[in-house]
């Protein structure tokens, strides 16, 4: 597998390409559906999805039961979806509109596609959850296991913040050290010891530290600025022997999109095995989204234990962990350390699963993912750059972000330089063209094998025109 070094990710012209040579443009995988071209808008009536909301807000905190959905740092209401289909996204009052949210990157074949819903109708007629085994759950772990380096046993769970409580209890158990270090801007779901200068939603919302978290519960966690070797250094002298686990999303999406650079993975490769601690991926994000083997695959380090979720469940709740056979024996009921889940490994979460892997083993959809992604991006960045704004763009695969700043951005400080306003105008502007992008500055977005070069054209020319006007 090639190392860090091969694979030449770098900041060129505000933009992160890779710089190897690239076989020919490959034609749309043939398993993906093509979707209908958008229809014409003319301005955007929300009506029923300000009423939607305004009663939600009496029934739910804050009017949604995940905190980035509510548009606080965008400004305005959210907008009420109805359905979704391929690329598209259409709201309760009839608007169409091109996502690139795809439910936080899990429909990476698109919206309810025609084969997975097939597969979903069948197994849900044979029972939605069990509480015992099933087959279905071999069938998914024999593909995670076969896909995912690190990976020789697995956990299912019911979605990303369960698989990091439970990776890191089992990190704790295997080395008998209590401390863990994250980095400044990574999300690992809200367990109380990752909510120490967190990605997503605590970012969107400047949170600086959850109330209600006790103080006991993250004095074991350290932080480090990302892609920082010294600060990590640093950190390792001044708590030998002490640090259990280092956890950190491999290329981050919960602080905007933030690339590794080539020598930090290695880097923590060597550290932690240096210092007896364990290397964590979070790939819940990046799991089968920066290639089919994820994060790890695609720079050829790996971790000890890796954490999974949103692709792996096919947008159905589920997240899992993994790693190395001897630490995974050490869960129970093989081993001593608790972890267990009424609905985990739930017959529809892992129908959904299954279908969304094989359909991603075709290996021209990555290809393809990387090719619309790149024209996307540097579409978007060209024309904020030739419209006088100043804006930096990346992307892996299927995966991107922008800054409105002229980059390079390396870490949260670096992200944090990003113009919220004028992002904020943006993201209003690509929403009345029929645009839908994660309404945080501090969200990486999503791309599927379902959108088309259209999709990503009418795109482009939607941002020429939002970027004449902010
Ligand atoms: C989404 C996410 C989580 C949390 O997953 P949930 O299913 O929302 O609990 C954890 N880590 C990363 C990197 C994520 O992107």
């Amino acid at each position: 597998m090639a190392g860090v070094s091969g694979v030449g990710i770098s900041w060129s012209s505000s933009l992160y390409r890779r710089s190897s040579s690239k076989p020919a443009r490959p034609s749309r995988p043939s398993t993906v559906v093509r979707s209908a071209i958008s229809v014409e808008r003319k301005s955007l009536n929300l009506q029923k999805s300000e009423e939607i909301f305004n009663a939600a807000k009496e029934l739910m905190p804050g009017g949604v039961n995940s905190p980035v959905r509510a548009f606080k740092s965008v400004g305005g209401q959210p907008i009420v979806f109805d359905s979704a289909k391929g690329s598209h996204v259409w709201d309760v009052d009839g608007n169409k509109y091109i996502d690139y949210v795809l439910s936080w990157g899990p429909a990476i074949i698109g919206h309810a596609d025609d084969e997975v819903n097939a597969a979903l109708i069948e197994a849900m007629n044979k029972g939605t959850s069990f509480g015992a085994p099933c087959i279905l759950e071999n069938m998914l772990a024999e593909m995670v296991i076969s896909a995912v380096p690190s990976i020789e046993m697995v956990r299912f769970v019911n979605s990303g913040t369960e698989a990091c409580m439970g990776a890191l209890r089992l990190a704790r158990a295997f080395t008998g050290r209590q401390k863990i270090l994250k980095f400044e801007g990574c999300y690992h779901g809200h367990a109380d010891p990752f909510l120490v200068k967190a990605g997503s939603g605590v970012a969107t919302l400047g949170l600086p530290d959850s109330p209600g978290v006790p103080k006991a519960a993250t004095a074991d966690t350290l932080t480090s600025p990302y892609n920082d070797i010294e600060y990590v250094e640093s950190l390792f002298e001044s708590n030998e022997g002490e640090i259990a686990a280092v956890i950190l999303e491999p290329v981050v999406g919960n602080a905007g999109f933030i690339v590794p650079k080539p020598e930090f993975l290695n880097f923590l490769r060597k550290i932690t095995m240096e210092e007896g601690s364990l290397l964590i991926f979070d790939e819940v994000m990046t799991g089968f989204r920066v290639s089919y083997g994820g994060a790890q695959e695609y720079f050829g380090v790996t971790p000890d234990l890796t954490t999974l979720g949103k692709i792996i469940g096919g947008g159905l709740p589920v997240g899992a962990y993994g790693g190395k056979r001897e630490i995974m024996e050490m869960v129970a009921p093989a081993g001593p350390v608790y972890q267990a889940g009424t609905l985990s490994g739930n017959p529809l979460a892992m129908t959904a699963g299954i279908h969304t892997l094989k359909r991603l083993q075709d290996p021209g959809c990555y290809h393809y993912l990387d090719e619309i992604t790149e024209d996307l991006v540097s579409g978007i960045v060209e024309a904020g750059t030739a419209a006088g704004h100043e804006l930096c763009g990346a992307c892996i695969q299927g995966m991107f972000g922008f800054f409105f700043s002229a980059g390079p951005v390396y870490n949260y400080d670096d992200a944090k330089k990003s113009d919220i306003a004028k992002f904020a105008e943006f993201h209003r502007g690509m929403l009345e063209e029929g645009v839908y992008f994660a309404p945080s500055q501090f969200e990486a977005g999503f791309t599927s094998t379902a959108h088309t070069s259209q999709d990503i054209e009418q795109t482009v020319d939607a941002a020429k025109k939002v970027f004449k006007s902010i």
